[in-house]
């Protein structure tokens, strides 16, 4: 069977809803942005909001914040995470921060390898192996990114590069443990730059990582890991994006910083 059959499968199964990756994942990434007070003002606007309830709702704040909430969002539909993680429990790595310390404020879930960590931070492969590996020991669910550049895109030279990023990242995890696994694809051309990959980009895209996960891990674990698509997400073109094959949730920047637009995003998926 070729890759344009085996694909051609996958699509009429999730067509037909056999396939499940089961949950939705909206999740905001809040970068280095907000002070306290607009914080508050955020989660105050939010906490009241119906959410959908098979949608997971996820903030990820600044690490500064996560008190905020862990007081707030109590008895909240709302989980919430940390942006990065040093992989040991403790010791003397000044700046860093442990996963226990942010298991200690309720954090579930961690962005792993952000283009703005890999790229800006130097962040490699091994590295992130090793953040994805502490996560699921610790209970924690990694949001691992991956995705290409636009000279990538432009010739057409991602497809290996992405296998490679998914191969050497969750190197470290194997057996029912990379079922606890979310992907991240998140073109860097399109995050933060207004330019969206196209709901056909995002769905060629998708597809091709689904079936690699099938492939490289087989049926159980490769087709229940979510991937969710970021990247220059907002309310005007969420529900198309939605709406491509493959997608199982979103990493959102810039329009999950405003509280209004971070429900109506969620609105559009309800
Ligand atoms: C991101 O930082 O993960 C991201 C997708 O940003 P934006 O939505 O602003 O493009």
């Amino acid at each position: 069977m070729d890759v344009k059959e085996i694909r051609e499968i996958i699509r009429k199964e999730l067509v037909e809803g056999i396939l499940q990756t089961q949950d939705f994942y909206v999740v905001g990434n809040w970068k280095m942005y907000k002070n306290k007070h607009e914080v508050i003002s955020f989660l105050d606007k939010v906490i009241s909001h119906d959410f959908k309830e098979k949608n997971h709702i996820v903030i990820i704040p600044p690490f500064s914040y996560l008190y905020l909430f862990e007081e707030r969002l109590r008895y909240s539909k709302i989980e919430y995470g940390v942006q990065n993680l040093y992989p040991k429990d403790e010791g003397a790595y000044t700046g860093e921060i442990s996963y226990r310390q942010a298991l200690d404020f309720g954090a579930r879930y961690a962005i792993v390898g952000h283009s703005e960590r890999r790229n800006i931070f130097n962040e490699d492969n091994s590295l992130l192996s090793e953040k994805v590996s502490a996560c699921i020991k610790n209970n924690i669910k990694p949001i691992f990114c991956i995705g290409e550049d636009l000279n990538k895109r432009q010739n057409n030279d991602y497809h290996d590069f992405l296998i490679s990023q998914i191969r050497e990242g969750l190197s470290l995890v194997s057996g029912k443990d990379l079922q606890r696994v979310i992907i991240a694809y998140e073109p860097i051309w399109a995050i933060g730059t207004g330019v969206n990959a196209t709901p056909a980009q995002v769905e060629e895209t998708h597809m091709f990582i689904r079936n690699f996960l099938i492939q490289e891990y087989g049926d159980e674990t490769g087709k229940v890991i979510p991937i969710l698509y970021g990247g220059s997400v907002k309310p005007a073109n969420v529900l198309e994006l939605a709406l491509a094959d493959g997608v199982s949730g979103f990493l959102i920047g810039g329009a999950s910083l405003d509280a209004d637009s971070f429900i109506e995003i969620n609105n559009k998926l309800n």
